[in-house]
């Protein structure tokens, strides 16, 4: 990655010029666009060989127009403070965009978590949480946290627990973060919220008719040839709802070598030879591509990259085959790829829209950790009575039987994860047909991020407004 490129300098481009498609002040969209607070911290910590080397770590918070602020935070060598700026910006206009009222925020520690071992990565969430609640940065009502690049479930319950420790008797205290085990308040469905989030966002751009007659394809997602980039959590789940969907996954990518094969992938089966092996290469009845970076040029339908920012530059863009590419990374196409794909009508469906399911389920998860009670749980078994009682009868006044599935999906009460699913599906499938209304409204508008950042601004923009602060 170039230095001197800027991601924040990024996402306030494709600001700037979803602005001008809107009706507000000067004075507000700056408002709108700028961090709010940016919290930069250095701390000691002890590695396991004795030696004492200080970490650079950042809390950002982009907006405060809706409390409390929201974001993951993202364990990599590359994190800087542009980075986690950008991310944090993106975070509010992904929130707004898909009606979660939370403000952006993002955190970062720059280390590479694969040097160091399991006590000194415990040591350093645990200072670093310490830092954010010495600053107030932290809190069901002020900034939770979630996972991002390089974290999971296992950061998540080191910051819940520091967390606890340091508010006792604190009633709402698992709602300070996010992305949590089940056992301490996590909710079912969260793991692949992001990746399903995926899935149903791209499904909605397939089932749109004009759009795909635009791109040569037909509608659905069934058959559709589809590449990933990432492997993690986001990747593994988008590539597995696709494969689920009866799409096929011809190129998948890692880090350390990418494979392809005509006949599609098994993605399961990848994921399981590349934890017994240590790499994706040399997969079974696969090809491998010379440099991962290949596997982003190949012939398909939809390209998903799910690993980091910046991969598709103006370098490789003119070489990218896909029709559709799906951003379910935050920030993979440099503004000189979006560029480039806007003038050869290829659809890019934007990040910041995109990869929104995992933040509108941290958002369910934290409305779980207030109500402290399940998905669920009050209505399950009353569904399931009813829903006998209604059958019997129709099967009574009918006389013929359901029998087989069809029984069971009508009897069925929603478990959690099915009401979370489903609260996902609505929110990505409403997210999607209002940039779409918007683009199709306004024929100037260039792009689908550019008509999605339209929506953002728009909606930010009214909260303020309606605060009575500005004009
Ligand atoms: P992760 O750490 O679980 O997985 C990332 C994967 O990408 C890893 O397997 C890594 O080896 C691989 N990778 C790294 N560099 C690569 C390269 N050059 N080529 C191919 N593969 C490479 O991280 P994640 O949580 O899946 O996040 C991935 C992206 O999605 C990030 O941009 C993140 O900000 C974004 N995102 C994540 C979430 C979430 O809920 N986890 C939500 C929204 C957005």
């Amino acid at each position: 990655m170039s230095h001197k490129y800027s991601f924040f300098g990024a996402v306030e481009r494709s600001f700037d010029k979803a602005a001008k498609f809107t009706k507000w002040d000067k004075g507000l969209l700056d408002q709108i666009r700028q961090c709010n607070a940016v919290y930069q911290m250095r701390f000691p910590i002890k590695r396991d060989d004795g030696t004492i080397e200080v970490i650079e770590a950042y809390r950002v918070q982009h907006s405060h127009h809706k409390t409390p602020c929201k974001g993951g935070i993202r364990f990599a060598a590359e994190v800087n403070q542009d980075e986690v700026m950008a991310l944090a910006a993106l975070m509010t206009y992904k929130c707004t965009i898909v009606d979660v009222p939370f403000g952006g925020a993002k955190g970062g520690i720059r280390i590479d978590p694969k040097k160091y071992s399991v006590f000194e990565l415990e040591k350093i969430t645990r200072r670093y949480t310490s830092e954010l609640i010495r600053k107030k940065f932290i809190g069901p009502g002020t900034d939770v946290p979630a996972p991002d690049y390089g974290t999971g479930e296992r950061e998540m319950s080191w910051i819940l627990d520091t967390y606890t420790a340091m508010h006792p008797g604190e009633i709402d205290a698992a709602g300070c973060v996010t992305g949590k085990p089940i056992s301490q308040g996590g909710v079912r469905g969260r793991r692949e919220a992001t990746g399903l989030g995926v899935f149903f966002g791209i499904r909605e751009v397939c089932n749109m008719p004009e759009i795909m007659k635009k791109l040569d394809l037909s509608t659905g997602v069934e058959g559709k040839r589809v590449i990933v980039q990432g492997l993690g959590n986001v990747g593994y789940h988008s590539a597995k709802f696709f494969q689920d969907a009866g799409a096929k996954i011809i190129g998948l990518a890692e880090y350390e070598g990418a494979i392809w094969s005509n006949d599609g992938l098994d993605v399961d089966a990848v994921f399981q030879h590349r934890k017994k092996t240590g790499s994706i290469l040399n997969f079974p009845g696969a090809n491998n591509f010379e440099k991962s970076g290949d596997a982003l040029e190949m012939e398909c339908d939809i390209l998903i990259p799910a690993a980091l920012e910046n991969v598709i530059d103006g370098k490789n863009a003119p070489n990218v085959k896909a029709k559709l590419i799906g951003e379910a990374a935050n920030g993979p196409l440099t503004p000189e790829a979006d560029e480039i794909f806007s003038k050869k009508g290829i659809i890019v469906v934007p990040d910041m829209y995109l990869n929104a399911g995992g933040v509108t389920v941290s958002y369910f998860e934290w409305l779980k950790n207030l109500s402290h009670v399940r998905y669920g749980r009050l209505e399950k078994r009353f569904t399931e009575n009813m829903n006998t009682h209604i059958l019997g009868q129709i099967e009574e006044l009918s006389g013929k039987k359901v029998k087989g599935p069809s029984r069971d999906m009508i009897l069925h009460g929603p478990d959690e994860v099915d009401l979370v699913y489903s609260g996902l599906e609505e929110t990505m499938i409403n997210a999607t047909r209002e940039i779409m209304d918007t683009w199709q409204e306004n024929p100037d508008i260039p792009d689908m991020r550019t008509a999605a950042y339209v929506v953002a601004i728009n909606k930010v923009a009214t909260a303020y407004a309606e605060l009575g602060i500005f004009p």
